[in-house]
Parts: structure tokens; C-alpha cells; sequence
């Protein structure tokens, strides 16, 4: 190898490394590139694909710091726990040890962490003339089986099985989550929730009191569920702001489950 090649080939690595390093940082800190810089990260992304396609980055596991593992989600009493149709509370008759009332008009209950954050997200809300209610909150196996049962003789099991969830697989029981109504317009259990202003001040602010929209419009081949904006899930400031933040609209996609269509 001549002199002059090694120099272009120790070149060509330089420019590699350099535009591999900007692509790096685009994915490790997104939020610290301002809107202008996108465009021309873009292109460095796109000329590094084409010119070089093995230099790909390492999965990076969160750009803004956050431990992913820092809590469960397999025990039921875990901020973080994750129910769906695949993954039942576990063990199956569960009961949390700290339910406390919500404080909320509507009553009910949730465990003390959710209630905590719930009266300061809802003195906010109040504040903003948002307030909101709570139709059911922590629901106990036996009361889910017979919401349940009632849910099949109205409409047939594989309906039932969109909206509502079997015994021992609902994230009510966890005492983590709650269906919210407008103190105004109502529209529990129903999706208008979402253009009332209790649904679109949640939207907006919920992340910041811990709280996320557990089953998203779009997803419900991730969740099993058709879109609930009316259903809320406590999972900790740190998790709703950084799924927030970072548009992950899941709990299954953030913890890098399988998608949880069907039992
Ligand atoms: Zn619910």
C-alpha cells in the first residue's frame, strides 16, 4: 500500500468516524438539538447510510438518563408494572396494602403514591377550569369478574374483550389506574372525554404529575385496547415525562415488551 493510500483511507475513516459521531449524538440527545439542526443531521444520517451502511450506532438505551430498569414491571406493586392481555397480575387475586381515597370527586380508590399525585394533578386541573372526576379506580378481582361477565351478556365475548378485561388482567387491580369524567361534560367512558377540557388539559399536563394515557389512539394492536383517553395510568413523573418526551405513546414499547393484541 502506497503512502498516498493509506493517507486517503485514514481520511475517508476520519470522516466516517466524524459524521458517525454526529449521528450518535443526534440519537443520545434529540432533545438538545434545536429545531433548525435537524435538517442537516438528517443529511449526515442519510450520506453516512449510504456511503458506509455497517456503520450503524449501538442501541442507546436512554438519551435523557433515565434507568429503564429502576423498578418492576413484572410485581404488581411497582409503579412500573406492566398488565396487558399477556401478562396478568401476578398472582392473580392481588390486592395493594396502601389504597387510599382518591380525594377526587367521584371517590374511589388507588394506591397512596397515585393518590398523592392524583389531588395535586387535580387541583391543577380545577385551577385551570379542567376538573375532573373519577368513575372507577381500583377494582379487586372478584369486581372485575362480575364487570366482566356483565360486559360478555351485553355484548358477546369478543366485543367485551376490546374494551374490558378479563379477571386478573386489568390494570385496575393494581390500583394504578382510574377513568376520569369532565366535571361539566361528563362523557365517562365514552371518547368525547377527549374534547372535553378535563381530557384535553390531561393530555397536555398529565406527564407532569406522572400520570399517562394508558391506551392510546392507534395502538391498539400494542395494547388489546381500542383507544381510552379516559383511562389513566400512575407510573412516576420520570416515566410519563420521558415517554412524553420522547413520543413513546406505550408502556409495551417503552419496556421493549411484544405488542399484546390478544390473550
Ligand atoms: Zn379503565
Amino acid at each position: 500500500m502506497t503512502g498516498i493510500a493509506r493517507w486517503l483511507i485514514a481520511g475517508v475513516l476520519a470522516v466516517a468516524c466524524a459524521v458517525a459521531g454526529v449521528l450518535v449524538a443526534s440519537v443520545v440527545q434529540p432533545r438538545t438539538v434545536a429545531e433548525p439542526q435537524v435538517t442537516p443531521v438528517t443529511v449526515h444520517v442519510t450520506t453516512t447510510a449510504t456511503a458506509n451502511p455497517s456503520a450503524q450506532p449501538a442501541p442507546v438505551a436512554s438519551p435523557v438518563g433515565i434507568d429503564l430498569k429502576a423498578h418492576s414491571i413484572d410485581d404488581p406493586n411497582s409503579v412500573w408494572v406492566v398488565v396487558n392481555k399477556q401478562r396478568p397480575v401476578d398472582p392473580k387475586n392481588f390486592e395493594p396494602d396502601d389504597l387510599t381515597a382518591t380525594g377526587i370527586p367521584g371517590g374511589n380508590e388507588v394506591t397512596r403514591s397515585a393518590a398523592t399525585a392524583l389531588k395535586r394533578m387535580y387541583a391543577a386541573a380545577a385551577d385551570d377550569g379542567a376538573g375532573f372526576g373519577s368513575s372507577t379506580a381500583y377494582r379487586s378481582y372478584n369486581f372485575q369478574k362480575g364487570l366482566f361477565q356483565q360486559y360478555v351478556n351485553q355484548s358477546g365475548v369478543a366485543k367485551a374483550e376490546t374494551f374490558s378485561a378479563r379477571p386478573g388482567y386489568s390494570e385496575h387491580q393494581t390500583g394504578f389506574a382510574l377513568d376520569l369524567y369532565d366535571l361539566d361534560a361528563g362523557c365517562a367512558h365514552t371518547e368525547c372525554f377527549a374534547n372535553t377540557a378535563a381530557g384535553k388539559w390531561l393530555v397536555k399536563h398529565a406527564a407532569d404529575y406522572g400520570f399517562i394515557e394508558r391506551y392510546p389512539d392507534g395502538a391498539t394492536k400494542v395494547t388489546g385496547y381500542k383507544w381510552e383517553p379516559w383511562h389513566w395510568r400512575y407510573v412516576g413523573v420520570e416515566l410519563a415525562q420521558y415517554m412524553r418526551d420522547q413520543k413513546i405513546d406505550t408502556l409495551e414499547e417503552v419496556f421493549g415488551l411484544p405488542p399484546a393484541p390478544d390473550y
